[in-house]
């Protein structure tokens, strides 16, 4: 407890022993996850439904009744600010999504923004005054489940998308993003971007089976894997199942599978890190009696070294080129997307790392194998990630799970990874000297 008397001792010292409510935190997962919520125990709220703006409209109300100042950008983005002493100063900003996949669950997302709130109403409480502000921001459509693109709202804050793209897309239905946006009432009037950020920090699930495997609370994300995307056309020839001899064959299949095993064994050759996956495919004519002349398929392959994931590329190429000359096949192979490798600031890994050890908690370093909202938001401030463990690292599910006590101190090492940047800078040239765990 921080009492009043602390306010009198150094900042780091009136801080160093404030820890959220992790029952608190709990109690708004749960009331978020009721809107939307599936028989299965999920969460289906996709972007900019009626659904996400019911779940927009109760956080929004959590986060105004913490003081903080609430705007809304054109993209929809929320971001509500607590006054720090300078009020002019660059924001200490954390944050992430609320939308969900259509079959999701209740933390993907959900919980870095409600640690976010977690932190602003610890603050309160304790009645501590920042030298920076510290905001909490949700982010438009993250999932590009209902429109593309993928993590919009932080892309267009980023300056990867134009306001302008996003709100032209549509979804399956032909609704407009823009008018999906306007009928829940979040289309705001603040400009995209634009807004000094002195660091971003995000809480997540891991996604992932590594921290419960190793038995680990925290892990200290230093970047995220570059990935690559391509899509690949396999032209033979249809023919007769029945009259036509094996040798005199174009099975456009064949190509097709033996590239599914060369893309295994590629990303096996970069084992520990490389990935490589076919997760599409689309036969032609598919019909029982037909030599398929025509296959479309997808690899999605990622490394968290930028050189590996171009020798990963090379080895496609190869692979497809050597596999089309022994099959008599024509392929086609094109890349249609590429985030490089993102390495996380440095000094925001460190707050990260420091605020795990002085909490006691066993961690890790890793690196984000998924897309998140911090990717894109590193491209314009130093940013972080703080992964706690979800139930045998599975997400994107209605079984998606997590533990109340590993949500709380994962929300404890954000608060103090926060407090590290927003204190003011004496403090964060000071942040070893607590570094005692
Ligand atoms: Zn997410």
């Amino acid at each position: 407890m921080t009492t009043p008397s602390d306010m009198f001792l150094s900042p780091e010292r009136a801080t160093v022993s404030l820890r959220v409510d992790g029952v608190r935190l709990w109690r708004s997962l749960m009331d978020l996850a009721r809107i939307g919520a599936t028989p299965k125990g999920g969460v289906r709220r996709l972007a900019l439904t009626d659904l996400d703006g019911q779940g927009r409209d109760l956080v929004v109300g959590w986060l105004r009744e913490t003081g903080a100042r609430i705007e809304i950008d054109g993209a929809g983005n929320i971001f509500a600010t607590r006054r720090g002493r300078d009020d002019v100063a660059a924001v200490v900003l954390t944050g992430s999504h609320i939308d969900t996949q259509p079959s999701g669950g209740k933390f993907d997302g959900n919980y870095g923004v409600l640690a976010g709130l977690e932190v602003l109403r610890t603050l309160n409480d304790a009645g501590i005054v920042t030298e920076r502000p510290v905001g909490v921001a949700i982010w438009t459509n993250e999932e590009g489940s209902r429109f593309v693109p993928v993590m919009g709202g932080s892309g267009a804050f980023a300056g990867v998308y134009t306001l302008e793209h996003l709100l032209q897309q549509r979804d399956i239905d032909g609704v407009a993003f823009g008018d999906a946006l306007r009928r829940i009432g979040y289309a705001g009037r603040t400009p995209v971007g634009k807004r000094a950020l002195d660091a971003y920090f995000e809480a997540h699930i891991e996604q992932g089976p590594i921290l419960e495997r190793e038995d680990k609370i925290v892990g200290v994300v230093t970047g995220a894997l570059g990935l690559s995307w391509y899509d690949c056309i396999w032209t033979g020839q249809d023919a007769h199942a029945g009259p036509t001899p094996m040798e005199a064959r174009r099975d456009a299949l064949r190509g097709a599978s033996q590239m599914v095993e060369a893309v295994h064994a590629l990303a096996m050759r970069h084992a520990p890190d490389g990935r490589a996956t076919v997760g599409f495919m689309q036969v032609s004519p598919n019909s029982r009696n037909v030599v398929p002349g025509l296959v479309k398929m997808s690899v999605d392959m990622r490394h968290p070294d930028d050189g590996h994931l171009a020798k990963m590329d090379r080895e496609l190429r190869d692979a497809t080129a050597a596999i089309a000359r022994d099959l008599r096949l024509e392929c086609d192979l094109q890349q249609v997307d590429h985030f490089p490798a993102s390495r996380f600031d440095s000094s925001c890994v460190d707050a990260v790392r420091a605020a795990t050890r002085t909490l006691g908690l066993p961690h890790r370093e890793m690196v984000s194998g998924a897309g998140h909202d911090a990717i894109y938001i590193a491209r314009v401030a130093p940013t972080s990630m703080i992964f706690v463990p979800c139930k045998d690292g599975i997400s994107h599910n209605e079984i998606e799970d997590a533990r109340p006590e590993h949500l709380e101190a994962g929300a404890n090492v954000l608060l103090h990874a926060i407090l590290t940047r927003a204190l003011g800078s004496r403090v964060a040239s000071d942040s070893s000297g607590t570094d005692g765990g």
